[in-house]
């Protein structure tokens, strides 16, 4: 069994012109064409029984079609493991409101990305909607680190995260790639002292893209050694990763070799795959 904490797709009818676009800023294809489709079929060829989808808003309007698009994707999907979060902005000083609406709809979790959305993390508007997401009980994804499509942008880097998570303590905030894309090392010093739970996407697996003439290669970006992502997945504790792709900018199938290739035992490996994502997500095993 395999569940996939970090996913994104796209409504068909804007998933051509939102890949193109995202694809261009961080110069990387995507494996997939964006579509829920694609991913489902994705998911079979990997005998991935759940994905989580993590939508962004990117302002402060776009909390409304994207929360009322999990909604629906849920109730359609539910049958074929697709688990999708909801998010907000920032901005939205409805954050009450929008967090009563989604625990109502039944869904499970938040996206946050301080890099797209443009604020750090230790900002009081993100700290006060990850204080209440936490007392509805919510899930809060965070994206952790720097980000390839907007290099020097240091919105969600261990010094605004660490902050959130002494004055908090939220015990259902996951930090994607690892905690920190491209400054794990920054991190490290913390896990040991904080309780902290990372996903797994985009952090050992190349970005490619294609060249001019058609070719795909391997994008010069980060990558986290075998040995880093072990230090970090022990120092964190093996219950608190999570397995997460980041498809459609990794391939599904590429980012389980790699965890089955990181060195984890095997008992490891299924905490890390399944275990604590159906503990966390409510899902019978
Ligand atoms: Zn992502």
């Amino acid at each position: 069994m395999i569940i996939d904490f970090h996913v994104h797709t796209f409504p068909e009818e804007i998933a051509v012109k939102a890949l193109s676009r995202l694809s261009k800023s961080a110069n990387i294809m995507p494996y997939t064409d964006g579509t829920l489709d694609c991913l489902l079929h994705s998911m079979k060829e990997n005998s991935i029984s759940h994905s989580v989808i993590l939508p962004v808003a990117t302002n402060p309007t776009q909390y409304k079609t994207i929360n009322m698009t999990a909604a629906q994707i849920n109730e359609k999907y539910h049958d074929q493991g697709i688990i999708s979060f909801g998010s907000l902005h920032p901005d939205n000083d409805n954050y009450k409101d929008i967090i009563n609406s989604l625990a109502k709809d039944g869904i499970k979790g938040i996206k946050l990305h301080p890099v797209f959305q443009g604020v750090y993390l230790d900002d009081i508007r993100y700290m006060r909607i990850i204080e209440y997401a936490c007392e509805k009980n919510m899930i809060v994804m965070v994206h952790g680190g720097m980000d390839i499509s907007f290099p020097g942008k240091d919105y969600a880097v261990p010094s605004h995260i660490i902050p959130v998570v002494k004055k908090l303590k939220p015990d259902k905030m996951i930090l994607a790639h690892m905690g920190a894309w491209d400054c794990w090392d920054e991190l490290i010093p913390f896990l040991s002292e904080c309780h902290i739970m990372l996903d797994t996407s985009f952090t050992m697996t190349p970005a490619r893209r294609k060249n001019a003439a058609g070719e795909v290669i391997s994008v010069d970006a980060p990558l986290l050694s075998k040995e880093k992502f072990l230090k970090i997945a022990r120092l964190a504790g093996i219950e608190n990763v999570f397995f997460g792709s980041d498809s459609p900018w990794t391939m599904q199938k590429e980012s389980i070799q790699s965890i089955k290739d990181s060195g984890l035992s095997i008992e490891e490996q299924e905490f890390v795959f399944y275990r604590n994502a159906a503990r966390l997500l409510k899902i019978d095993i």
